[in-house]
């Protein structure tokens, strides 16, 4: 019995065999376009993509529009917003359509001071000021603040506040992000130091796997920067909350 169940079986497995490969060769035959293997193409290009986690400063201005156009679908950015630009109504409009398409804005001050250069209530004026703000953008449209900051050029206060500071944040549940990439798009409106456009690709050409990436809401970056990155089939964008 236990013989002519394992014939039965073979003959079974032999018939699939045969039916797959007359399938596989009729698809060859007829086929010019192989959609099965393109397929298997795209998925592999898919897992080849490298995630990365674009953070976009110093808006929101009127400009955030044409960026959120020059996005795909999938990519996701993270804005450091300022207060104060969000503390007008066409503000607050723009924040809440970059939540809506499913981006996330963080704290980046209420007018982008140096920290070092004020005195710590001042400091947190700025942070809780700003909080409420993002508070309002993301209720307004039912999703919960993940608190993300970003100090302002990157200065964590003067040596007496500097930890004070940073457990007032953390108090406030608030996580603190750097970057691991400078674009320097800023540089490109430098009159000292000015960078040209390729001497900016040159650095964004850098980008690997897991950066967190820094640019600012400013024309050059808008034009050549996103689409560098939105427009290549390179990079995966995710915001931050993603970051394990
Ligand atoms: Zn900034």
């Amino acid at each position: 019995m236990k013989e002519l169940r394992k014939r039965v079986l073979t003959a079974l497995f032999a018939c699939s065999l045969m039916a797959l490969s007359s399938n596989y060769l009729t698809f060859f035959s007829r086929t010019p376009q192989m959609p099965q293997i393109l397929l298997a193409k795209e998925l592999e290009d898919k897992d080849s993509k490298q995630t990365i986690y674009l953070t976009v400063d110093d808006g929101p201005k009127k400009s955030i529009e044409t960026l959120l156009e020059k996005c795909e679908e999938d990519d996701k950015i993270t804005f450091f917003m300022i207060g104060k630009l969000l503390d007008t109504p066409n503000g607050f409009k723009l924040a809440c359509k970059s939540l809506e398409l499913g981006h996330e804005i963080g704290n980046h001050s209420y007018s982008h001071p140096r920290f070092s250069k004020i005195n710590i209530e001042k400091v947190k004026e700025e942070i809780l000021k700003t909080d409420e703000l993002i508070d309002k953008v993301y209720r307004k449209v039912g999703r919960k603040n993940p608190k993300l900051f970003r100090f302002p050029y990157g200065d964590l206060g003067n040596k007496k506040d500097k930890k004070e500071i940073k457990s007032f944040l953390e108090n406030q549940g608030y996580k603190i992000y750097f970057w691991d990439l400078d674009s320097e798009d800023w540089m490109h409106y430098s009159k000292k130091n000015k960078k040209n456009l390729d001497e900016i690709i040159n650095i964004i050409s850098k980008t690997k796997e897991g950066d967190i990436v820094l640019v600012h809401e400013l024309p050059i970056t808008i034009e050549k920067i996103i689409p560098f990155y939105t427009y290549s089939d390179k990079y995966n964008l995710k915001t931050l909350t993603n970051i394990k």
